[in-house]
């Protein structure tokens, strides 16, 4: 009798160490409880495995999810839930779910274009949408189009540009905040031309940008690239405009009035949010 309960220990302990080799961490943790339950319930060994693996594989899944919301970037707090549909009657909400979903606009590598004046809540929608595809699987990256468009510019000079450009390859979506805030002297190498000729039918862009089309010359070297990179962006894409009024200014306001004042005078304080909503810094 002994001796069994001690190889059964001695099996336990090896069990463990097996199952930390092969990296089935979830497997290692539960089976124990699982065994356990097996046991006592009189489950069938195929139950017992079945219902191990499927643990470990969820598990998986899970840590995936994390590792690809870390490398995401994106910021805080900003969630579809989070997101005032009425702000922006223009906008469905049904066709923002529907592209929160990934297919089938990602697998064909089509783009999505927001447009509207600072404040509208293009970076908030944009990030929104990248949160709920990360959480369905798909592999996304956030960037303030001027920091990418900087790296890739070191990328060049050390003549890495390519593999820079092929190294976003891993994600499905990548998010180019604010588009027109890229410095005129950025604009000077065309690595944000190549960025999208590259991605061209092979992996999608989301791109936010308080300038429509006609502006967009301020961001490539000339006339000739920017219809070029605007005709490749625009071939397989769902172009959102949110024409709206600062949100951050409406919210002010609307607080104004429940306060009891009458809306009628913009003061010096509503004149100032107004004009923070013009920094590059949203
Ligand atoms: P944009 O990128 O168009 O300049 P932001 O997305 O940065 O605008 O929006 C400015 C601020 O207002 C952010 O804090 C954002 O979360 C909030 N905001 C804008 N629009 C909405 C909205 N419709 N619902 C909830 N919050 C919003
Ligand atoms: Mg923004």
């Amino acid at each position: 009798m002994t001796g069994s309960t001690s190889g059964l220990a001695i099996d336990s302990a090896r069990l463990s160490l097996i199952l930390n080799e092969l990296r089935l961490p979830a497997m290692r943790q539960f089976w124990p409880d699982f065994a356990q339950r097996a046991d006592k319930e009189g489950w069938p060994a195929a139950r017992l495995l079945a219902a191990l693996a499927e643990h470990e594989l969820a598990e998986r899944d899970r840590r995936r999810i994390e590792r690809h919301m870390a490398e995401a970037r994106l910021p805080p707090g900003k969630t579809i839930d989070g997101f005032d549909f009425d702000a922006v009657p223009m906008i469905s909400k049904a066709q923002v779910m529907a592209l929160c979903a990934g297919e089938p606009w990602l697998t064909s590598s089509a783009n999505l274009i927001m447009f509207g004046p600072p404040g509208g809540g293009k970076s908030h929608l944009a990030a929104a949408i990248g949160l709920a595809l990360v959480e369905r699987g798909w592999r996304v990256l956030f960037v303030r189009t001027s920091d990418l468009v900087q790296k890739l510019q070191i990328a060049r000079r050390e003549l890495a540009l390519e593999a820079a450009i092929n190294r976003l390859d891993r994600y499905h979506l990548l998010i180019l905040d604010d588009l027109a805030y890229v410095a005129k002297d950025q604009a000077e190498t065309s690595v944000l031309f190549e960025l999208i000729s590259a991605r061209y039918e092979r992996r999608s862009v989301l791109i936010t940008a308080n300038q429509p089309f006609a502006e967009w010359n301020k961001v490539f070297p000339d006339p000739a690239m920017t219809l070029a990179a605007v005709d490749r962006l625009v071939h397989h894409a769902t172009i959102l405009e949110m024409n709206v009024e600062s949100y951050r200014r409406r919210a002010a306001l609307e607080r104004k009035r429940k306060a009891g004042r009458p809306p009628a005078r913009m003061t010096a304080h509503e004149l100032e949010i107004h004009a923070s909503d013009n920094q590059p810094a949203t």
